[in-house]
């Protein structure tokens, strides 16, 4: 069978599905590999890297759909991607489901097959797959980086000839994977980090990252917000207040915000309001990774830089991933790869849709002209 991978066509999409290397697995199992031409462009992968890797490269998208058994790419497809699809193919990209079924329905009517990688089941076995998880991990690095470009001081102290200068305080909100890849990266160069969770089972992750675990004077758990499957629910009116005003103590003093806070299904929570960003100092910076889900600052503009009227930078860009298309093509291609793998149980480049299979079941959203998002509920752990 051959595996094609399309070009993205999104604005400021610059990762692919497939890197040389990549595709070079995907011959071990036994596909044959087509990419359309510049697909890896803007990644840094010419089309002479990936013809030296074997891979076949086709001048147009409908080429490369009607020559592919199993199409792969990033974004989730448009519609008119869909239409060229069939009934004998199988599509493997972001899908979200949940936000786009006008989609889903049109994948159904097609008869295409789709595996969608945000919804690859977060359990171990499947971690190899997770693409959330590793575009995450980008995302937090990314938004470290970013801070750092705009902000206009160091972030570890130092003691110099020419002066004593303070370690920059970080804060970061929501310590899921991005957090905890953003505490990570701060720490490393030598910011003092503080991060925050409703999940009071993180503070330990928090502490083995180097940050310290900003606690809640909360009448009950201290922190309240956990639900199923590790995520967050909605926090209390009493304890958001209390988060809030614990925020607006800390706000004069912090220089970075990184604020990740999400709920599944729900816009993001308002958690560093506007009078918390007046009461920061100028040239402070706060980078909002929940710019997407309408942000969990309340001067966030997705993919805009702002500076507040007290000269406050809030950065709500949507693309870090792409900001670093030849990492996150690299981690999301291995992601595709090893789904494939487990899509591939002979090694010999045929295609096995296990539907009994708790990963592959629950990352399958349309099957032979059905429906089936959401899946059931996975066994394994
Ligand atoms: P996410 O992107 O859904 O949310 C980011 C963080 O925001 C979460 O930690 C959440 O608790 C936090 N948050 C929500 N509301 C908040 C508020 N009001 N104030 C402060 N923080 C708030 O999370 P994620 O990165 O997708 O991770 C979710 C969970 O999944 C984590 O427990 C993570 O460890 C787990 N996970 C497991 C696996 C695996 O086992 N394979 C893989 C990835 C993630």
């Amino acid at each position: 069978m051959k595996i094609g991978v399309l070009k993205e066509r999104a604005d400021r999409e610059a990762r692919v599905a497939m890197t040389p290397d990549s595709a070079q697995a995907l011959q071990k199992l036994g596909y044959d590999c087509v990419i359309e031409t510049g697909a890896g462009k803007l990644a840094g992968f010419s089309d002479d890297t990936y013809r030296a890797a074997g891979v076949t490269v086709v001048d147009t998208a409908d080429a490369l759909i009607a020559a592919s058994d199993v199409i792969a790419k990033v974004r989730p497809p448009e519609s008119a991607e869909i239409d060229k699809l069939g009934p004998a193919k199988t599509l493997i990209s972001f899908f979200y489901p949940a936000q786009n079924s006008a989609l889903l329905e049109q994948a159904k009517a097609k008869g295409t097959n789709v595996i969608a990688m945000d919804m690859v089941p977060r359990i171990s076995r499947a971690q190899k797959m997770d693409a959330l998880s590793s575009m995450a991990n980008i995302a937090g690095y990314r938004a470290v980086i970013e801070a750092g470009n705009n902000f206009g001081r160091f972030f570890t102290g130092q003691v110099t000839a020419a002066g004593k200068v303070p370690p920059a305080k970080v804060l970061v909100i929501g310590a899921g994977v991005a957090g905890l890849a953003a505490i990570g990266t701060a720490t490393s160069l030598g910011a003092i980090t503080y991060a925050f969770d409703v999940r009071p089972e993180v503070a330990e992750q928090i502490e083995s990252m180097g940050a310290q675990f900003v606690f809640l004077d909360f009448k009950e758990n201290q922190q309240d917000g956990a639900a199923t499957g590790g995520y967050a629910a909605p926090s209390s009116p009493e304890f958001r207040e209390k988060q809030l005003e614990k925020f607006r103590e800390l706000a004069p003093e912090i220089d970075i915000v990184i604020t990740t806070a999400l709920i599944p299904g729900r816009d993001a929570p308002k958690l560093w309001t506007a009078d918390m960003v007046a009461l920061m100092k100028p040239g402070s910076v706060i980078i909002d990774l929940a710019a997407e889900r309408g942000g969990n600052c309340d001067l966030t503009v997705a993919d805009q830089r702002i500076v507040s009227d007290n000269g406050v930078i809030v950065i709500g860009y949507t693309d870090f991933p792409s900001r670093m298309a030849a990492q996150s093509s690299t981690l999301y291609s291995t992601n595709i790869r090893h789904m494939m793998t487990d899509l591939t149980p002979a090694k010999d480049g045929i295609v096995v849709h296990n539907m009994e299979d708790d990963v592959i079941r629950g990352a399958t959203v349309t099957f032979e002209g059905e429906i089936t998002y959401p899946p059931p509920p996975p066994k394994i752990k």
